[in-house]
C-alpha cells in the first residue's frame, strides 16, 4: 500500500513574512487531514524558519536541490549533510527548471540522486517531456532515458528510498494539465520500467504527478492507478488551495 505524498515546490518565491504565513496556514489546516504525507519544500534561505513552524507538526521538510559533494570550496552549493543538519527529509532532484535552466544533465541529477540518499535524503527524481518531444512522439523515450540513467548509475534497490515524479514540461507553470489518461499512461510506463527490475520495488514505488495541479483538478489525477499523488509548484503557495489538494489525495 503505497501512502500518498504531496509535496509543495515553493520555487524561488517569498519572503520571511509571506512563507512564515504560508506555514502557519498549513499547520493549523494539516491536523485535519490525514492519509496523505504532506511535503514542502521552501528555497534554502527558508529552511530554517519553516522547519521551527512546523517542527510539532506531521509535515515533512524538503529542498528543491543539492550539490553533489558532501562539503568543501564548492562557492554557492548546497550539500546533502547540510540539508540534513537543517530538518530536510526530501530533496528533489532533476526538477526540468534545474536541467533547462542550470544545467542539470541526466549524469548530474543521477550523482545527485546518489549524495542524497548517501546523505539519508529521500530524493524525489523529476522527468518529464517538452512540448516538441509529446509531438514528435518521444515521450516514452525522454522518460525512460532520463529514468534508466539514475536506475543504471545507482541500482533498482535505491528505488526502495525514493520517489518519482512525472512532469510533463509543456504542464508546468503553464495552466494546462495532463489529462489523468495521460499522465496515467506514463506513469503505469514507469511503473512497468522499474517492474522490469524488481517487481516488488516497482509496486512500492510513490510516482507523483506534477504540471498545473490545483484543487480543482486533483481528484481526477489522483484517482488513476498509478498516481500516488503530487508535486505542485503554484497552486502551493497559498495554503487553502494546497490544503485542498492535499485532501483530494489523502486514502
Ligand atoms: C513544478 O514546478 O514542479 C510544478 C508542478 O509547477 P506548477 O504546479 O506550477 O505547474
Amino acid at each position: 500500500m503505497r501512502t500518498p505524498l504531496v509535496a509543495g515546490n515553493w520555487k524561488m518565491n517569498g519572503t520571511r513574512a509571506s512563507v512564515a504565513d504560508l506555514a502557519q496556514g498549513l499547520v493549523v489546516g494539516a491536523g485535519s487531514i490525514s492519509g496523505v504525507e504532506i511535503l514542502v519544500c521552501p528555497s534554502y534561505v527558508f529552511i530554517n524558519e519553516v522547519q521551527l513552524l512546523i517542527r510539532d507538526c506531521s509535515i515533512q521538510l524538503g529542498a528543491q536541490d543539492l550539490y553533489a559533494a558532501k562539503g568543501g570550496a564548492y562557492t554557492g552549493a548546497i550539500s546533502g549533510p547540510m540539508l540534513v543538519d537543517a530538518g530536510c527529509q526530501y530533496v528533489i532532484v532533476g526538477h526540468s527548471e534545474r536541467r533547462a535552466l542550470m544545467g542539470d544533465s541526466d549524469g548530474v541529477v543521477a550523482r545527485k540522486f546518489a549524495a542524497a540518499q548517501e546523505h539519508g535524503l529521500t530524493p524525489i527524481l523529476c522527468v518529464g517531456e517538452t512540448l516538441d518531444e509529446r509531438q514528435s512522439d518521444s515521450t516514452m523515450a525522454v522518460i525512460g532515458r532520463q529514468f534508466s540513467t539514475v536506475v543504471d548509475a545507482v541500482g533498482i534497490e535505491r528505488f526502495e528510498n525514493a520517489v518519482v515524479a512525472y512532469e510533463p514540461v509543456w504542464a508546468i507553470g503553464t495552466g494546462e494539465t495532463a489529462t489523468p489518461q495521460q499522465a496515467q499512461e506514463v506513469h503505469a510506463a514507469l511503473r512497468s520500467m522499474a517492474a522490469k527490475r524488481s517487481a516488488k520495488i516497482a509496486a512500492d514505488l510513490r510516482l507523483l504527478y506534477g504540471g498545473s495541479v490545483k484543487a480543482a483538478n486533483a481528484a481526477d489525477l489522483f484517482s488513476m492507478a498509478d498516481i500516488d499523488g503530487g508535486l505542485i509548484g503554484g497552486a502551493s503557495l497559498e495554503a487553502r488551495e494546497f490544503l485542498a489538494i492535499c485532501a483530494a489525495a489523502a486514502a
